[in-house]
């Protein structure tokens, strides 16, 4: 089990809570935990401010302040338990934070046993931040990545499809231009077939026409042949029988 770290006990907590108000205390990812155990909601008692998580406020004061004291005093963030002892980035040194009300009432060497705790914490909370950018940063790449992709892939999708629907187009009037042009080839085929078949009927009327009248001909010469046989017959009769008279 991790060991705890150390903590300042304000002298003035009972009657002060000046740390409490418009606080920008931020919290370590074990606080966060540790609070969130007690049913609050991360979204509820924390907001962002530059990759850190800070507490936040209500009306002027941290959400936690409740009659003038600390509601999660014993389950407080390791920020609070050091307070008021801050490193000073800028001068790469701990101080006594000049915001505190009683600033001056405090002597900061007393607090140097402290000061290691407070730097691993401080380096802690730096190397959390720096894991939260970078996650925030790769998420964020993600999104631009997914839509760039999107915004790439949309006109794509639109063409992809336009030209689906053409090509479906396309094919439909191909196969409506099959179908017609079959239509029209079998309409063409009986229509030539049918010609066909009238002149051969009335070819074959002609000739039936032409039989008919060749037999009437013929029936005309054969009877006209019939009758000047008979008359050249009789005429021999006659003739004969003119004959046998003389010779009596
Ligand atoms: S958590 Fe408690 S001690 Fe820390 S700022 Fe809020 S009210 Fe004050
Ligand atoms: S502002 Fe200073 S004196 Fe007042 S409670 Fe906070 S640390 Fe103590």
């Amino acid at each position: 089990m991790k060991k705890p770290l150390p903590e300042f006990y304000c002298p003035y907590s009972k009657e002060c809570y000046q740390c409490c108000l418009d606080t920008e205390m931020t919290l370590s990812e074990e606080d966060i935990t540790r609070i969130e155990k007690l049913g609050y909601i991360i979204e509820e008692f924390l907001e962002e401010k530059d990759g850190f998580m800070a507490l936040r406020n209500i009306d002027g004061h941290c959400i936690f302040l409740k009659n003038k004291m600390c509601s999660i005093y014993e389950l407080r963030p390791q920020g609070c338990r050091f307070y008021p002892i801050i490193y000073d980035f800028n001068i790469d040194d701990f101080v006594i934070d000049n915001l505190c009300e009683h600033h001056d009432d405090f002597d900061l060497e007393i607090y140097r046993p402290l000061f290691d705790s407070v730097q691993v914490f401080v380096y802690n909370l730096i190397g959390e931040r720096e894991t939260r950018m970078k996650r925030t940063m790769e998420e964020e790449i993600k999104v631009e990545v997914k839509e760039s992709k999107e915004a790439l892939e949309d006109p794509l999708t639109k063409e992809i499809k336009k030209i689906e629907r053409e090509k479906e187009q396309i094919e439909s009037l191909i196969e409506q231009a099959v179908i017609e042009t079959q239509d029209e080839d079998v309409a063409n085929l009986e229509e030539a077939l049918k010609s066909e078949m009238r002149g051969i009927e009335e070819e074959i009327e002609e000739l039936e026409k032409g039989i008919q009248s060749d037999l009437a001909s013929a029936e005309e010469y054969i009877k006209i042949t019939e009758d000047s046989i008979k008359s050249e017959i009789e005429e021999l009769e006659k003739r004969r029988k003119n004959a046998e008279e003389d010779d009596n």
